[in-house]
């Protein structure tokens, strides 16, 4: 399933700027509540997860909120991931302990939280082109009790493990490879694309349109948008009219000027904007 995430953007306390954005880092709020703003002291993240798995994004992705660094407090154990290096998500969390104390084994996250947070991770790592080995606990970047539930890792309440979560991230990302085209989206090509006429069938495989066999109009958007070859370059962004599998499974879209193949041999060429 896809996860809204509501726009809760500020500059307010964000106390530096220029995010490399190399590493995601997971965390828990660390109380038993719900909330979404940075702390006056610019600490805080630039995702805040809700127990009903409501995603608020805090930060641009260009901030460098405190989140993950030493404090002058903690011990640097990963020899890279940095503030200005790490994209955060704080998930709020419940205890049936004693909430004073991150050592507690009875903080837990619910299953709401936890697939929001593995979506956002997925989501992430598509649109920022990060490894899962790149996604983090706080306490794999200095040795803070963050987050609780996947420190202690004891599977408490609805509580996952971390190698679990990092599953389920894994399988929203493999899931996300198959773009969801729909009618009246847009899309940005990632290649040249020549334009076709129709879908190619299986006896007719080749497609190409000349392009003095295209309309008209086909022929004028063509010159506009790429000059005077029947292909679409890199970067055009088109509308979908329509989608549709072809008889080899290859993807293709109706657009004003034509048929695009735009997943062939399960290689995407272009991504929704
Ligand atoms: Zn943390």
């Amino acid at each position: 399933m896809t996860h809204k995430i509501i726009n809760a953007i500020s500059s307010r306390n964000v106390p530096c700027w220029g995010n490399r954005k190399k590493y995601i880092a997971v965390h828990y709020l660390g109380v038993v509540g719900q909330a979404h703003d940075l702390a006056s002291d610019g600490c805080g993240a630039h995702y805040y997860i809700y127990w009903d798995g409501t995603i608020y994004q805090r930060c641009s992705l260009d901030a460098v909120p405190w989140a993950v660094g030493t404090a002058g407090y903690y011990t640097q154990k990963h020899p890279e991931a940095r503030n200005s290096n790490t994209i955060s998500i704080e998930m709020c969390c419940k205890c049936d302990g004693n909430a004073a104390s991150a050592e507690d084994k009875r903080w837990y996250f619910t299953k709401e939280t936890q697939e929001a947070c593995a979506w956002l991770v997925a989501k992430l790592r598509h649109d920022l082109g990060i490894p899962s080995a790149n996604v983090l606990r706080h306490y794999d970047i200095v040795n803070k009790t963050c987050p609780a539930p996947y420190v202690h890792n004891n599977g408490y309440k609805t509580s996952w493990t971390w190698t679990t979560f990092k599953q389920r991230a894994e399988e929203y990302f493999n899931a996300g490879q198959k773009l969801e085209l729909k009618a009246g989206m847009k899309v940005k090509l990632t290649q040249d694309i020549a334009i076709r006429d129709s879908i190619s069938t299986k006896f007719q495989q080749a497609g190409y349109v000349k392009y003095t066999q295209l309309s008209a109009s086909a022929k004028k958007k063509c010159r506009r948008l790429s000059g005077n070859k029947a292909k679409l370059k890199k970067g055009n962004v088109v509308k979908v009219k329509k989608a549709t599998t072809a008889w080899n499974g290859s993807i293709w879209i109706q657009i004003k000027s034509g048929w695009l193949p735009v997943v062939v041999k399960g290689k995407q060429r272009v991504k929704a904007v």
